[in-house]
């Protein structure tokens, strides 16, 4: 037996299936926003974090997976996507002026050496989108109305957008200035990971969550006093426009977010089930205007994201019954009374298959009795019947394991008879060839 490396999980079965059935969902939203998919590799030269996600974040400095590898190159294991997509679309020159903005969605597995817990792991899946070309607030606003989307069609009622503006450049600089005098009178008190986001990035201190350093957070200079006419003009705009589209926000000065590239609008979506538990973010995301040129790219050219931890999503769509609207049932079991009928049973799942019905064939024998047992515990719509005399008339029995009713059809009649007992149900609508 070998155990699993630490702070990684299988994702299987049932689990597999809620996975799926949410990336499927947002990238359907995706391609309806007119995303493209990006698959990017995996490993990245280290240089390309250190220079996006940022020296002083956690990220850079504690977590990433860095190895080097027999050529003594230095390798990371992707702890997010967005670097990997900036990169490629800057690589494959997708920045023409006639071509942008570039939409990228992606979806796949990130590695961050984390203290595993309670939904954190050390590998991890995130989806995500990137929106890059020039700036517009209504951009900004397209990319949060997207990550809304999508966590409404995920089934996600109650949520709320928390946002706030870290400002242009100019505007993050004085207001840093400002902190760092602000802070340096507190710091003796303050906590270890405090005193060193004091010398690497002092905005991180704002999402500290040391109660005691939480009052000194409290009334601290805040950005919105430092921001330039035309950060504070687009931030107004956001505004404005979600107010218009009747996605509800709060504004949270102290929102920073732990990648360094944002800059101006970031914000997270956060979930309090019908039952009242308070789910926190559920994911994040925001505006960055230097990235794409520090990753080599154009000047001028500025993007939009945000990333979803899938795991995350799907624990608290487990947690809050989510997933009990989901359809996984199969529609048609066959079982093969005898062995030499099995050959005549995978022909028959093959055609049902073909015409839009999820099939199975039971190939593992245990009589009628141990075969119905095993349609019911797949919640199979029917079981079919393969016995002897079916085998001579060329026909199958199909039981409707709901209504417990059975009718013998001939094989040539099959599907016509399937599809008109699903047309009578008005039930699924799934079947390929019913639309
Ligand atoms: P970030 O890339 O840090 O902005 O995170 C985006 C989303 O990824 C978060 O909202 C989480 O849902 C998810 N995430 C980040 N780190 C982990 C982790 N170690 N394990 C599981 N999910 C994670």
């Amino acid at each position: 037996m070998f155990n699993l490396v630490k702070g990684t999980h299988d994702v299987i079965l049932s689990e597999a299936d809620k996975y799926s059935y949410i990336e499927q969902t947002l990238i359907q939203v995706a391609e309806y926003f007119n995303y493209k998919e990006f698959r990017t590799p995996i490993m990245e030269y280290s240089e390309l974090f250190q220079r996006s996600v940022g020296d002083s974040s956690d990220i850079v400095r504690k977590e990433m997976y860095t190895f080097l590898d027999k050529g003594d190159r230095s390798i990371t294991l992707r702890p997010e996507l967005t670097a990997g997509v900036i990169r490629s679309i800057v690589n494959n020159k997708l920045l023409a002026l006639g071509d942008i903005p570039i939409k990228a969605y992606y979806v796949g597995p990130c590695f961050r050496y984390e203290r595993p817990q309670q939904g954190r792991y050390r590998q991890f899946n995130q989806f995500g989108i990137e929106c890059v070309g020039v700036v517009s607030p209504y951009r900004d606003v397209e990319v949060i109305s997207l990550c809304y989307f999508s966590l409404k069609m995920l089934g996600f009622k109650s949520l709320k957008l928390v946002i706030n503006c870290l400002g242009d450049d100019e505007s993050r600089n004085n207001y840093k200035e400002v902190l760092r005098n602000y802070f340096e009178k507190h710091l003796d008190s303050m906590c270890g990971d405090c005193k060193e986001r004091f010398k690497l990035n002092v905005l991180r201190i704002l999402d500290c969550k040391d109660p005691a350093d939480q009052e000194i957070v409290k009334n601290a200079p805040k950005i919105e006093d430092y921001l330039t006419e035309k950060s504070k003009d687009n931030f107004n705009k956001v505004l404005k426009s979600l107010d218009e589209l009747g996605i509800e926000y709060e504004i949270d000065r102290n929102l920073v977010r732990g990648l360094d590239y944002y800059s101006d609008v970031v914000f997270e979506f956060h979930y309090t089930s019908s039952k009242g538990i308070n789910y926190g973010a559920l994911c994040g995301g925001g505006h960055y205007n230097k990235l794409i040129q520090e990753i080599g790219g154009p000047k001028d050219i500025e993007g939009c994201g945000f990333a979803i931890g899938i795991e995350r999503i799907a624990s608290v769509m487990s947690d809050d019954s989510l997933f009990d609207e989901i359809d996984d049932s199969l529609d048609c079991y066959i079982m093969p009374l005898d062995i030499s009928y099995q050959d005549k049973a995978l022909e028959i799942a093959t055609s049902l298959r073909l015409n839009g019905y999820k099939s199975d064939v039971n190939l593992e024998g245990k009589g009628l009795k141990g075969m119905l047992k095993k349609a019911i515990k797949l919640s199979s719509k029917y079981a079919l019947i393969l016995g002897e005399d079916e085998i001579k008339n060329n026909s199958i029995v199909v039981k409707d394991l709901s209504k417990e009713t059975q009718e013998s059809i001939e094989l040539d009649k099959l599907i016509d008879y399937l599809d008109e007992k699903e047309n009578e149900n008005h039930s699924c609508s799934c079947h390929h060839h019913e639309e």
